[in-house]
């Protein structure tokens, strides 16, 4: 019998890309997925640095496991990810009996350090401080059989004042544009339709080859792969994003007209202090010229309240940024200090009421514009690509969700689409708009079936396999941004 496994993801898009390479790691060494329900012999903790009390409550997940593990001598917990390559061989003096430690450079030597840590019955912590093999060369087993994360870069050359990316994750290295479209095409012929292209600063790529062009070109590449229909990506950063990216969007039909794009302030005072080289009148530049070139762009961003220093007039340039910005969404979160950053240290902490009220503001602020926006859109016809669990409601609304090109979510009655599967195109006349999602409530219009709705459909009528690895998140490979996880951070 094989021995089985147990993924638990925490943080970002990086991270659940990176546990797709970890279960497919184990899958090559030969471990099985544990069956629902039923307790791994090995459990992987991928954590996150950037959750506020991240430590405690892997820390605490830990412990529920010391009995379980010890009534099963034969399991082993593995502890990496972002938290592992901070704390390290803290981690085991904390918890004992985690048997493996290992770091964001790393995750390649999982599967033997489990082996030494078994024959040599003792934990191996192994964290290296920078990158060897660029992680897209390990084995991979996607989630998804209709869309796909395909990294560009890792790491961040950029050193944002409240952020630990860069001193967990390194300098950024890019991945040369021949081993990215390589591995887009046989994505492809897999059957996958749409990628994400990952990266923590996509406008930065090419800065390690010496291309500052470089990313609209890959768009454009990307553009060119016969059977892709979907490009997406994140995230750019404003201060890096130039022209020639807005027109290789507009130019590239396969381009999405979505774009996530964090803004963290509206004040250029608390930008300065957050070590973020652009300003407001850029950033709003940059959302002018993509509207100019593309109308129908849906855009969203992620914004910090309550960075230290902040004034109630720096909040309200943050408001008025939102206002003239009109974000289809955006991920809001109020500042806390993240050990580690220089942030954490600085004077001039908002007090924890005040934040909470300029939370509160900004986040109504955002929902009635997010509100405004998808109200305007109700009587259009969507192409949307059915998505598999992205629908928390549907089985009582007897609904079905797709996404719409702008990667708005869109709730559909499934009338005149029978047997449609996720991966197809339905095309649908939208209802209602409410802040966070779309409703198209008439019957579908039309329906194409696709390759990767036969990919999804191979996957599923294969032979019984273990329940699907347990990474915590219900859109797990489905390229939306993630609820609470922003990629950089
Ligand atoms: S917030 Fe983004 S751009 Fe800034 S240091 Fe972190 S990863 Fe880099």
């Amino acid at each position: 019998m094989a021995r089985t496994y147990e993924v638990r993801t925490y943080g970002c898009q990086m991270n659940v890309h990176d546990s797709e390479r970890l279960t497919g790691l184990l899958e090559d060494a030969g471990y099985a997925a544990a069956p629902a329900g039923e307790q791994a012999d090995v459990v992987v903790f991928n954590t996150c640095a950037v959750r506020e009390n991240a430590d405690n409550k892997l820390y605490g997940n830990l412990s529920h496991l010391a009995p379980v593990k010890a009534a099963n001598p034969g399991m082993q917990i593995a502890v990496g990810g972002c938290l592992a390559q901070k704390d390290r061989s803290t981690i085991t003096q904390k918890a004992p009996y985690v048997d493996v430690v290992f770091g964001t450079h790393n995750i390649g030597s999982l599967p033997v350090l489990l082996e030494r840590a078994r024959v040599q019955e003792e934990a191996q912590v192994e964290i290296l401080e920078s990158l060897d093999v660029f992680p897209s060369t390990l084995p991979t087993k996607r989630e998804s059989a209709y869309a796909a994360w395909v990294s560009i870069s890792v790491g961040c050359n950029n050193t944002c004042t409240f952020c630990i990316v860069p001193a967990l994750r390194g300098k950024e290295k890019d991945r040369r544009p021949g081993d990215v479209l390589a591995e887009v095409r046989a994505l492809v012929a897999e059957g996958v339709t749409e990628v994400t292209l990952l990266g923590q600063n996509v406008n930065a790529y090419g800065v390690e080859f010496g291309d500052r062009q470089a990313f609209s070109k890959l768009l454009r590449a990307c553009g060119e792969i016969e059977g892709l229909e979907r490009v997406r990506f994140t995230s750019p950063h404003p201060a890096e994003f130039t022209d020639d990216v807005i027109e290789a969007m507009a130019e590239t039909p396969t381009v999405m007209p979505s774009l996530h794009m964090p803004l963290q302030s509206g004040s250029d005072r608390m930008l300065k202090a957050m070590r973020r080289s652009y300003r407001s009148s850029k950033y709003l530049g940059i959302i002018e010229r993509v509207r100019a070139a593309m109308p129908d762009a849906a855009i969203t961003t992620d914004i910090i309240v309550g960075f230290p220093g902040e004034t109630e007039e720096d909040f309200l340039e943050t408001l008025r940024v939102v206002r003239e910005s009109r974000f289809s969404s955006a991920f809001t979160f109020q500042y806390s200090k993240r050990p580690g950053t220089p942030a954490a240290t600085l004077d001039e902490q908002v007090p924890p009421d005040v934040v909470k009220d300029r939370y509160g503001r900004l986040v109504a602020l955002v929902n009635e514009i997010a509100e405004e926006e998808n109200k305007r859109i109700v009587g259009r016809t969507l192409e949307l690509m059915v998505s598999e669990g992205e629908g928390r409601k549907d089985a009582a609304t007897l609904r079905l969700s797709g996404r719409a090109p702008d990667n708005r979510l869109v709730h559909f009655n499934p009338e005149g689409a029978d047997g449609v599967r996720p991966g197809d195109m339905v095309t649908v006349q939208v209802t209602y708009g409410a802040p966070h999602h779309l409703v198209a409530d008439g019957p579908v219009l039309a329906v194409r079936r696709t390759r990767s709705g036969d990919a999804w459909e191979r996957r599923n009528a294969a032979p019984a396999t273990p329940a699907g690895v347990g990474l915590g998140m219900p859109s797990i490979g489905v390229p939306a941004p993630l609820p609470d996880a922003p990629a950089c951070r």
